[in-house]
């Protein structure tokens, strides 16, 4: 049975598999490999995931959630319509499409997946993306780090030529920056580094601010959906400048009306803030792994913002270098993730290629500081890029004469106090009454290829305390009992995707709208969902062709602020 290999991204998600020798991607309903990470209640409350929950982000905000992996970990709740859910529910349910989509294309069901999270995702995050596998239906025994699997496909894809890589992922809200070398079959990753508040969505939250400066429009006075418009016009824009040298933005939905005209000067100009932020990080890695720039051989720029020409050029004058010209931006991860899964199946053709991966951050105890009694010391054991996996002893002892307890406070993080790094949990050592110094307690930590840790700690009493804190949120029998509660949800049927995303897409457009062209949306609206209710295969999908060559030009006209004869009249099908 084929395990999946998945990018589980926070803007769009991809599934592929080890097939024939290759890697290979799965292509949604809509024939898409990138299925966007949306998911939408419907009013008759079937789930919608992917491009049509995206579009009703602006019609059905309040029944909508996007960006939901930057919560992962965390006990965030969004409610959509009069469902509530966890971000590891909203990213089960994604899952669950990819799933269905691969057991559809492949013709065999699917119960295994290897799941690609940023490298610096932490523990409780780590977790909770293995909980949303479960809740998918999905066994999850493999996490593999996104840079690690882009750095994967491009050693695939070029052969067993040694090299140090740089892997530099700009995704929709993420930074990931790796340095990779690759040694005849071995892919080692030696050090990782990265934004987890940076990507592709401040630099369209940049230039929607940027806009509204411009024309004069107060864009924190905007209700929700207008901000959630503007910045999605931000977006078509930003993509646009990828392949136009010039955009005109435009928005006119009855109460704001502007437009202006923007370059990759303007972009650069109102973004700067954010090109400073990726220098930090890249510089980073080359001090960790004590590698001089010149060193590096090549380039990889992957995650969908590395399109932008803008960014393109950043990096490759940071690094005196031009990004290889075979990356492939979106695609990268989830078919390094795919290689990853024939590696987990222990495909033949797989069999010797060896990945080994590093700890993105380092892991310690709270020690007692004796000049400042409140300010716990950071102690650390496995240190940041550490090769996986690792295993690290500590010897600890008490601080009080006649000391009988000692809590063990697990962190992580690079700041020599604990209060500035983040608490994973907690450990509680029973010792020998004894005067202070005396009672040694050895702690062992172990971090595994996945990234999950344990903790041992023995004393001289002898009984050892253990902790994992892969299980510290969920129990198995709470998993079961979301895993039921969610599988209760009906998907929206995979047959009826295409219309139902062009229905979503024609929302958005209404939302977006006023006057004539409004008008249009509403009534090819009305004629399509005519269409659609007599069920008739062929009419269905001449009217869905006819649909979309609609939307596109309104989508089109929506992004040029020109006037041209693009609305043809829903009366004469044939011209279509
Ligand atoms: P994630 O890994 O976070 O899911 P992706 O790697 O899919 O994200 O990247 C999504 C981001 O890439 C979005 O912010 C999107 O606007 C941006 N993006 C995608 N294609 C382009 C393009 N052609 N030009 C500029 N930005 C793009
Ligand atoms: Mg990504």
């Amino acid at each position: 049975m084929a395990i999946l290999g998945i990018d589980l991204g926070t803007t769009n998600s991809l599934a592929a598999v080890w097939r024939n020798g290759r890697s290979e991607l799965i292509p949604n309903a809509g024939g898409d490999y990138l299925t966007p990470s949306v998911v939408s209640v419907d009013e008759d409350g079937s789930v919608l995931v992917g491009q049509a929950a995206k579009d009703r982000l602006i019609s059905h905000p309040e029944r909508t959630a996007a960006r939901f992996k930057r919560y992962m970990g965390t006990q965030k709740v969004f409610q959509l319509g009069d469902r509530s859910f966890r971000p590891e529910e909203l990213s089960a349910l994604v899952l669950r499409r990819l799933k269905e989509d691969a057991e559809c294309y492949l013709g065999e069901p699917v119960t295994e997946a290897v799941i690609s999270v940023p490298a610096y995702f932490a523990e409780a995050q780590r977790s909770a993306t293995k909980r949303a596998g479960a809740l998918a239906g999905l066994t999850v025994e493999r996490l593999v780090n996104e840079p690690s699997a882009a750095a994967v496909s491009a050693h695939i894809s070029e052969g067993d030529e040694d090299k140090v890589c740089l892997v530099f992922d700009l995704g929709g809200g993420t930074l990931d920056v790796s340095l990779v070398e690759r040694f005849e079959n071995v892919v080692s990753v030696t050090a990782v580094s990265g934004d987890n508040r940076l990507g592709g969505s401040d630099f369209d939250r940049a230039i929607a601010r940027g806009f509204c400066e411009e024309t004069g429009i107060d864009f924190d006075r905007l209700d929700s959906r207008r901000q959630e418009m503007l910045i999605r016009q931000a977006e078509t824009c930003k993509m646009a400048l990828t392949v136009q040298p010039m955009v005109v933005m435009s928005v006119d939905d009855g109460t704001i009306r502007a437009s202006l005209p923007m370059n990759n000067e303007w972009l650069i100009r109102k973004c700067s803030r954010l090109f400073q932020r990726m220098a930090a990080p890249v510089q980073k890695v080359f001090r960790d792994a004590s590698i001089r720039v010149e060193e590096l051989d090549e380039l990889v720029m992957v995650g969908g913002s590395s399109h932008m020409p803008s960014v393109r050029q950043y990096i490759a004058q940071l690094l005196g270098r031009e990004p290889a010209s075979d990356s492939r931006p979106d695609t990268a991860i989830a078919l390094g993730a795919g290689i990853c899964a024939g590696m987990k199946a222990r495909a033949a053709d797989l069999r010797e290629l060896v990945l080994t991966d590093v700890c993105p951050f380092t892991l310690g105890v709270a020690t007692y500081n004796e000049a400042e009694p409140r300010r716990d010391r950071m102690s650390p054991l496995i240190e940041r890029n550490s090769v996986l996996p690792t295993s690290k002893e500590g010897i600890y002892s008490t601080v009080r004469d006649g000391q009988t307890r000692i809590d063990l406070k697990i962190y992580q993080g690079e700041n020599p106090y604990c209060e500035d790094n983040t608490l994973l949990g907690e450990l509680e050592v029973t010792v020998p009454s004894a005067p202070r110094g005396q009672e040694p307690v050895r702690v062992r930590f172990t971090y595994d290829i996945n990234g999950l840790l344990e903790v041992e700690a023995v004393s001289r009493s002898g009984k050892p305390a253990r902790l994992v804190l892969q299980n510290k949120e969920m129990t198995q029998r709470e998993v079961e009992r979301r895993l039921q509660e969610l599988s209760a949800l009906k998907l929206h049927p995979r047959d009826q995707e295409v219309p139902r995303a062009l229905i979503a897409k024609a929302e958005r457009m209404y939302a977006m709208t006023v006057g004539d062209v409004r008008e249009q949306v509403d009534r090819m609206l009305a004629w399509y969902q005519h269409e659609l209710s007599l069920q008739e295969p062929i009419r269905v999908a001449k009217a869905s062709r006819r649909m979309e060559k609609f939307l596109d030009s309104v989508e089109a006209y929506l992004g040029q602020d020109t006037l041209d004869d693009f609305f043809p009249d829903p009366g004469d099908q044939e011209d279509f």
